[in-house]
Order: C-alpha cells, then sequence, then structure tokens
C-alpha cells in the first residue's frame, strides 16, 4: 500500500480522468501556442538557427513573400535578372491561383521556389485542420505550376503553430524565417527606409525578407522593396558576400539531402 499514491481511493479516482484531461487540453494550447515564441527575432536566432535563416557566413540568402503579383513581381525579376542574382519566392497559393504563369516563370529563370500557405492568415488562430489543409493545397498547386516540390515554407507573419509545423513535416518543408528584413510595410517607407533598416541586420549568414507584392500591405511598399533591392547587391558585393537562393544557404544540407535522393 505504501506506493499508492497519498489520497488516492475512489474520490480521487473520479477526479483523475478530469485532471488528465485539464493537463492534457493545456498540454496541447502550448504544443499550439509555442511554435508562436519563434516569432521573437533574439530567440530564434539564439535557439533555432536555422529557422531563423542563419546558413553560411559567407552568402545572403535574398527571399520575396506574398506573390506571385502581376504588377510588382516581373519587375523584381528583372532587377535580379540585370544582376545576375536569383532568390527564393515564398508564394500564396491564391496568388499562384491568379498567375499561375508567373510562377512558372520565376521557376525558369532559375529562382526557387517556396511555400507562404494558400491564404494569408495567422496559423495559431486556425482550425488545425484548416492549417494543415491550406499549406497541402498551396504546396500541392505549387509542384503542379512550377514542374518542382517546393523544400522550404515561411508561414503568414513569421509565426507557426503546431499543426502547421506537422503537417510541414509530412510535406517535407523546412520552415524559414528571416534575420533582416526592410519593414517597407510601414507607413511612408521609401527605398531609403528600407535599405536602412535592412542595413541595421545586414551580414553574413543572413536571410533578407522584402515582399514582390503589395496584396498584405499597403500600396507602395513593394515599390520601396525594389527600390532598395539594388542598393542591397551592391552592398554585399562590396562586402565580398554571395547572395542567392536558400538552396545555396546551407550547401552542407543541400548535399546530404541531394545523396538522400539518389
Ligand atoms: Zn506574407
Amino acid at each position: 500500500m505504501a506506493d499508492r499514491p497519498a489520497g488516492a481511493g475512489s474520490d480521487s479516482s473520479r477526479r483523475w480522468p478530469a485532471a488528465l484531461a485539464a493537463v492534457t487540453v493545456a498540454g496541447l494550447a502550448v504544443a499550439q501556442a509555442a511554435p508562436g515564441f519563434t516569432g521573437f527575432r533574439p530567440v530564434r536566432r539564439r535557439l533555432f538557427p536555422q529557422l531563423a535563416g542563419q546558413g553560411d557566413p559567407g552568402h545572403v540568402a535574398l527571399t520575396f513573400d506574398d506573390g506571385p503579383d502581376p504588377c510588382s513581381t516581373p519587375r523584381f525579376a528583372t532587377v535580379l535578372a540585370d544582376h545576375g542574382v536569383r532568390g527564393t519566392f515564398f508564394l500564396l497559393g491564391s496568388m499562384v491561383e491568379r498567375a499561375p504563369w508567373l510562377a512558372a516563370d520565376l521557376a525558369a529563370a532559375g529562382h526557387e521556389i517556396g511555400v507562404h500557405g494558400y491564404d494569408h492568415r495567422y496559423l495559431p488562430a486556425r482550425m488545425p485542420s484548416a492549417a494543415r489543409s491550406d499549406l497541402r493545397r498551396a504546396t500541392d498547386l505549387i509542384e503542379r505550376v512550377t514542374g518542382s516540390r517546393p523544400r522550404f515554407f515561411r508561414p503568414p507573419y513569421g509565426v507557426l503553430s503546431g499543426p502547421a509545423l506537422l503537417v510541414a513535416r509530412e510535406l517535407g518543408l523546412t520552415p524559414v524565417l528571416w534575420g533582416a528584413w526592410g519593414r517597407e510595410w510601414t507607413p511612408g517607407s521609401t527605398p531609403d527606409s528600407v535599405y536602412q533598416t535592412l542595413a541595421r541586420n545586414l551580414a553574413g549568414g543572413v536571410t533578407v525578407l522584402l515582399h514582390d507584392s503589395d496584396c498584405t500591405s499597403p500600396a507602395g511598399s513593394s515599390q520601396a522593396a525594389l527600390g532598395a533591392l539594388p542598393r542591397l547587391l551592391a552592398e554585399c558585393a562590396d562586402r565580398g558576400l554571395r547572395v542567392g537562393p536558400l538552396r545555396e544557404h546551407w550547401p552542407a544540407q543541400v548535399t546530404r539531402q541531394s545523396a538522400r535522393d539518389r
């Protein structure tokens, strides 16, 4: 009887299922909310370097969110082509549906295509089933349109949820956030303000976030980002930093992946 928990009896036996349920619900709530903490950049950079986009110290990963947008994305593609640079475009399924040809053009030009979800909605506020079907739908659509399966996933607003993490894993997607951004969505942003904001965190190994569409931001945001892009590329060239897509940001990992694929 000594190893019987104190107080265990018919009363506590009746209470236990309710207590277990409460603990389980609390645990699930934490599991659902915890990845949201990765939204804090200092935390994620220290604890989750790959999630924070930290890679090869001689390389800067260039990423664009929210496209493909026929009004603005082709201008980004032109600037990148003029500089002989490729980037990673995190596409929204809802935007791909409207301009599938543009998603295919980006892939054909050698840019890497990542998934930004189907709808641009905050994942922790969604039902697990909705988060799962959103990511699956966007990934399948992108594969159909571009002919290749995306490897990287960036959640809307940079905030993950437990169910989204699980389905990303099932789909073979690696979540990646960023380490430097231009905050081009803030009112009154200009190419100079975007560049100055980016420059604060610009360093070898960082992942840069810009937006090639205004679909979730005030009108003119992507124009400010576009204006900052040549200066960003020139600064990286001056510092001897290579600029490219995420697939070139973790060369050792890509090598391991290719070996597995063979
Ligand atoms: Zn976005």
